[in-house]
């Protein structure tokens, strides 16, 4: 048996995608200012404090930081945070977004000193790009070659000493030259329910909206350990709250709400439900290779694997096996389906 697939919904169609969809654009406001109202990643913070407080002490900028993790779990919000603690300006740009090394050189040259610089999405730099970078990060250098052919000789710039913080989803994708020269890495985590109950009561208070405590769990449950998707959800919510009931965000509307956008109690959408009976169905739990179940469900691969499985693997559905993908028990569960006679699962 098989399943037929209609074409791939676009990752940032979803309502439960982790990525910056449109109606996110108001999210600026619900942007935690200070270390003290970013809620979770204590290890992260714990960390980053000290290194703040000892380049502040040294009066030098942090060393390059590298932020790493599925979209959505707060890297642009931290990066600007730094950038508060720090008491320096910050330039945002991203990878795709300096598309000529000139474009590079630009922004370099316009920093001031202990500045930082945020490049989004860093995996994506192209090489020629990349290769200014190097000098730029380790030597606070410009190298610059001036004229063509024989003639052509190169001059070095001095550049304000700046930090660069890098934020990626893949840090596996970076080039070594590039990884190897940022002094931190830091990798962050899916948030628990309860870090995102108080993310989502900071919101609804922010945004004016009367929440209970089990109201926003509710949300924070469903919200696959991302902030970005909590907030969301808060705001789709509120809007059934209010039509629907006296406005207050109850357990009960929640879960009204969340059944009227078909968001299951784990936070799985149709899309999240449809590669699991994939797997099941068509390869007998798995495992199956990333690119064969890209092709089936008619995703691309890297899709899968930044916007689904993480959140998959967190809860325990899915196992990354050096064989492919295997569906766990706990999946065949929550699907109210029976592996087939024989089949072993994790
Ligand atoms: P990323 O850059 O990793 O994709 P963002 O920094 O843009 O994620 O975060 C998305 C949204 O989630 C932000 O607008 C912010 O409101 C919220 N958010 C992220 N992390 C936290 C946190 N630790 N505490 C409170 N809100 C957060």
């Amino acid at each position: 048996m098989s399943i037929e697939f209609s074409g791939g919904m676009a990752d940032d169609e979803r309502i439960v995608s982790s990525r910056q969809i449109k109606e996110d654009e108001a999210e600026n406001s619900l942007r935690p200012k200070t270390m003290g109202e970013y809620i979770g990643q204590e290890k992260v913070k714990e960390n980053l404090s000290v290194f703040i407080e000892a380049a502040r002490l040294r009066g030098e900028p942090l060393d390059h930081t590298l932020l790493y993790g599925p979209p959505g779990l707060g890297k642009t919000t931290l990066a600007n945070i730094i950038a508060n603690e720090m008491g320096v300006s910050i330039r945002i740009t991203s990878g795709p977004a300096i598309e000529k090394p000139g474009d590079l050189a630009a922004l370099l040259t316009n920093l001031s000193e202990n500045d930082i610089l945020f490049i989004d999405e860093i995996h994506r730099l192209n090489r020629s790009v990349e290769e200014i970078l190097y000098p730029a990060m380790e030597d606070y250098a410009l190298d610059i070659i001036i004229g063509k052919g024989p003639s052509a000789r190169s001059i070095r710039l001095d550049l304000p000493r700046f930090t660069l913080i890098g934020a990626t989803t893949r840090a596996g994708q970076l080039t070594s030259p590039l990884r190897d020269r940022f002094g931190v890495m830091l990798r962050l985590e899916l948030y628990s329910p309860e870090e995102l109950e108080k993310i989502v009561t900071r919101s609804a208070g922010i945004l004016g909206v009367h929440s209970r405590y089990d109201g926003a769990l509710e949300i924070a449950r469903r919200s696959r350990g991302t902030p970005r998707l909590a907030n969301r959800l808060l705001r789709r919510v509120r809007d059934f709250a209010q039509v629907k009931a006296d406005g207050m965000i109850t357990r009960e509307t929640a879960d009204m709400a969340l059944k009227a956008l078909e968001i299951d109690a784990l936070g799985l959408d149709n899309i999240d439900r449809r590669m699991l009976r994939s797997i099941i169905l068509n390869y007998n739990g798995g495992p199956v290779g990333l690119e064969t179940l890209a092709a089936t469900i008619g995703e691309e691969a890297i899709t899968l694997e930044t916007a689904y499985e993480p959140y998959l693997m967190q809860i325990g559905f899915l196992n990354r096996t050096p064989r492919g993908r295997c569906v766990t028990l706990r999946a065949y569960e929550h699907l109210k389906m029976e592996p087939a006679d024989g089949q072993q699962h994790l």
